[in-house]
């Protein structure tokens, strides 16, 4: 469809749109191209360095109260655009419309955080620690970063990143998924329209050459990257070779615990959010139900009639409860686990393939779909699906739930449906996982916590945003000072020890 509209690069405050590559962009509710992205080549990333290496001076000079003025105007366009952005999410994201609208209050969360600069990068000073020497730090910027972001939340995402990048005192340039590329365009508009000067945040659309080129350049400090395990992996080894911070939070399979004592009817309402919201298309989406003792059956009975009952179809009609999968190759990939999972023995009792809605046939629908008798050997236990896939497997206990969990090579989400104390106190305590739900089925954190998986589910030492993302995008330094009348004559040769 050579006549779809053509989404650019923000580049020192200028949209660009010339390029040699195009990908195509989806309407996954109606299966039609709907525009084509640009794709950087290297020389578009240099551009974009370049930008943001001539803006970091004087930013990184400003007052972090004036960065965080700039984060208080963004937090007031945001709010005034946030229909329009979750309208971008719907279109081409495929999520439902309510969903996106919740999506984007939890990055205005992060923008709400980031206001609070000046206060957050106060430092620790101690005073005379000794021969009329003061010792205090500093938290001072990286310099130019870089953002990779995935598909699944094109909005709350680059908001994990960019306002604590930017209040920090960094340049960023943001890399979005080339499936759903929009948002980040309007992000931009408004960052701008906030009073950010141009080049200090850019944006350079693409696919891996864009990546690479990212990975490799000199004039790039530190990335931060969320996306699948296998590329998470891949950055963090790239980036770090190349002498860059990284944090890299990849992919996810997330277990819900529900004891006997829980209350059935909450874990049930649980896990049809969990599992089927955004279509399954979240790491902190609930793949796995670990049934304790006897609790197996009753759940399913719980289960049946609330799938029955999830309406599925395109994410603008206010009544949908899941909407499609983000492109047809997706679409593909979730149906080709189903059928690997019928293929290995686990009982099929939900199936969401050849799943249709009427008047968008061509739109890439997966049903709700549940297995039951689920075990650790199989692929659809083992690895990521992230579509609507929910299985269930069962344990004799609380403590093979946790042995379970605990060897599973991811550790993004989890949670235990209980009633009982000491379990819920167990759980919180001996699981290996990075965040944690305890009657709470996607337990994401707030904006003043930080975010972060354990495991396969995170590659480097620190969570996103909260004080985590501020100490990932700031350098520490330590700074001591004595003046001439304290100084005492001659040279010293001993380590200096407080006097
Ligand atoms: P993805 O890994 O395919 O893509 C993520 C980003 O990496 C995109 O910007 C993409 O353009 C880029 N990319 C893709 N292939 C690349 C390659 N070979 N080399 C360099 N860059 C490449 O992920 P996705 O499908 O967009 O998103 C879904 C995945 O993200 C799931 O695995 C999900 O669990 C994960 N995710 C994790 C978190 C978290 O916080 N842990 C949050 C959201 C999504």
């Amino acid at each position: 469809m050579s006549n779809a509209p053509i989404i650019g690069h923000h580049i020192n405050g200028q949209v660009q749109d010339a390029s040699e590559r195009f990908s195509d962009v989806f309407n996954p509710a109606t299966g039609e191209v709907q525009a084509r992205v640009a794709l950087a080549e290297l020389r578009t990333v240099d551009q974009a360095v370049a930008a943001a290496q001539a803006a970091f001076p004087a930013w990184a000079d400003q007052s972090s109260l004036r960065r965080a003025r700039v984060m208080f105007k963004f937090k007031e366009l945001l709010d005034q655009h946030h229909d329009e952005l979750a309208q971008i999410i719907c279109r081409e994201h495929g999520k439902v419309f309510s969903d996106a609208k919740g999506e984007v209050v939890r990055g205005i969360e992060i923008v709400e955080f980031a206001c609070g600069a000046p206060s957050l990068l106060k430092s620790d000073y101690s005073d005379n620690i000794g021969g009329g020497i003061d010792n205090w730090n500093l938290r001072q910027p990286l310099g130019v970063c870089a953002g990779v972001t995935p598909f699944n939340f094109p909005v709350m995402v680059p908001l994990w990143m960019i306002p604590m990048a930017l209040v920090t005192g960094n340049c960023f340039i943001l890399k979005p998924s080339e499936r759903d590329p929009s948002a980040s365009l309007l992000m931009a508009r408004l960052l701008k329209q906030a009073g950010l000067p141009d080049g200090v945040f850019n944006v350079v659309q693409g696919d891996k050459v864009a990546v690479d080129a990212l990975l490799q350049h000199k004039g790039i400090e530190a990335i931060s990257f969320v996306g699948s395990t296998p590329i998470a992996e891949y950055i963090h080894q790239q980036g770090t070779a190349h002498g860059k911070r990284v944090q890299a939070l990849g992919g996810a399979k997330n277990h819900m615990i529900v004891m006997p004592d829980a209350d059935l009817d909450q874990a049930a309402d649980a896990l049809i959010g969990a599992a089927y919201g955004s279509a399954g298309e979240r790491c902190m989406a609930i793949s796995i139900a670990v049934v304790v003792g006897d609790v197996g059956q009753k759940l399913i009975d719980k289960l049946l009639p609330r799938i029955d009952s999830l309406k599925v179809g395109n994410g603008m009609n206010t009544d949908s409860d899941m909407g499609p999968l983000v492109t047809a190759v997706h679409k593909a990939k979730v149906e080709g686990y189903i059928d690997q999972g019928v293929k290995e023995g686990a009982r099929l009792i939900v199936d969401g393939r050849n799943f249709t809605v009427p008047g968008a046939e061509k739109g890439f629908f997966v049903g709700a779909t549940l297995f039951d008798e689920v075990t650790p050997e199989m692929t659809v236990y083992k690895e990521e699906i992230f579509g609507p896939v929910l299985g269930i497997v069962h344990v004799p206990d609380f403590a093979s739930a946790v042995e379970l969990i605990n060897a599973h090579e991811f550790g993004n989400g989890v949670s235990c449906f209980t009633s009982d104390g000491g379990i819920a106190r167990a759980f919180a305590r001996n699981i290996k996982v990075g965040m944690v739900g305890i009657n709470v089925p996607i337990p994401v954190p707030m904006a003043w916590h930080s975010f972060g998986g354990w495991k396969r589910s995170l590659f480097g030492d620190h969570h996103a945003y909260g004080e985590e993302g501020l100490r990932f995008y700031s350098r520490y330094k330590s700074v001591m000072q004595r003046w001439p009348d304290s100084i005492a004559k001659g040279a010293e040769f001993n380590m200096p020890t407080a006097k």
